[in-house]
C-alpha cells in the first residue's frame, strides 16, 4: 500500500504514521524529518533550511522533491508499502510525485486527507513535545511522558520544536491554506482522496483508518 497523509500542521499525521509503521509496516517518508536532519549538518544549505522552517515558510519545491526522489529511488524497497507524511505540500510537488511514482511503477493507492478544527490543531501544536533521540511524539496534556522531559521509549530528552510557537504556527496555518490545501482538489479529481475526521482522539482515528483499510 502506498499512501499520502495530508492535512494541516497538528492534525496528527506523525502520530498516525507511527501507528501505520508499527501495524502495517508502512515505511514513512517524512520530509519535515528529512529537512531537520539536513539542518543538523550545520552546512550553508542546512542553515537556509533552518531559517525557513523557523519562519514557518516552505522550503523550495526543487530541494524537497530532490530529497524525495533520492529516497524513493535509492532508499526504499518499492515492493513494500510506504507513506508520505508532510509531502507533497504544493500542487507542483504533487505533480512531481506522480511523475516519480509513475517512473518507478509504484503509483499511489490513495490520499488520506485528515481534517480538524483550528482550536484542536492549536492545542495539539502548542503542547507537542518530541524526543530528540528517537523522534517519539508526546503532548504535555494529551500524552504526557511518565517522567517530565524524558522520553518513555528511549530515555532521550524531550524538546519543543522551534516552529511550534504561536507566531510560527500562525504562518504555517496560512501557508497550509494557500499552498497545500489546493492539493485536496488535485487528488479528488484523480478519485484518490479519502477524508478522515481527525478532531477525535488518536485511538478513534486509528479505528476509522482500520475500517478504511479493510
Ligand atoms: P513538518 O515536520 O512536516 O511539520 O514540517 C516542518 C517544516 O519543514 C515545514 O513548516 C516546512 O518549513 C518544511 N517542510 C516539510 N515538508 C515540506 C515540503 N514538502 N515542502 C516544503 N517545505 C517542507
Amino acid at each position: 500500500m502506498r499512501i499520502v497523509l495530508l492535512g494541516p500542521p497538528g492534525v496528527g499525521k506523525g502520530t498516525l504514521a507511527d501507528h501505520l509503521k508499527k501495524k502495517y509496516h508502512l515505511v514513512p517518508v517524512a520530509t519535515g524529518d528529512m529537512l531537520r536532519e539536513e539542518t543538523k549538518k550545520g552546512s550553508v544549505l542546512g542553515r537556509e533550511i533552518k531559517s525557513l522552517m523557523e519562519k514557518g515558510a516552505l522550503v523550495s519545491d526543487e530541494l524537497v522533491t530532490q530529497l524525495v526522489v533520492q529516497k524513493v529511488e535509492h532508499g526504499l524497497d518499492l515492493s513494500k508499502g510506504f507513506m508520505f507524511d508532510g509531502f507533497p505540500r504544493t500542487v507542483a510537488q504533487a505533480q512531481d510525485l506522480d511523475t516519480l511514482l509513475e517512473r518507478v511503477k509504484a503509483p499511489l493507492d490513495f490520499v488520506l486527507s485528515m481534517e480538524a478544527d483550528v482550536d484542536v490543531l492549536l492545542a495539539r501544536l502548542t503542547g507537542r513535545r518530541v524526543c530528540r533521540k528517537c523522534g517519539a511524539l508526546f503532548h504535555v496534556i494529551y500524552k504526557p511522558s511518565q517522567k517530565e522531559g524524558i522520553c518513555d521509549v528511549c530515555g532521550g530528552e524531550l524538546y519543543q520544536r522551534g516552529d511550534d510557537n504561536a507566531k510560527t504556527i500562525q504562518s504555517r496555518m496560512q501557508v497550509y491554506q494557500q499552498s497545500t490545501a489546493p492539493i485536496i482538489d488535485y487528488y479528488a479529481k484523480q478519485h484518490k482522496l479519502k477524508k478522515l475526521n481527525a478532531n477525535v482522539e488518536a485511538a478513534d482515528v486509528r479505528l476509522a483508518v482500520a475500517a478504511m483499510l479493510k
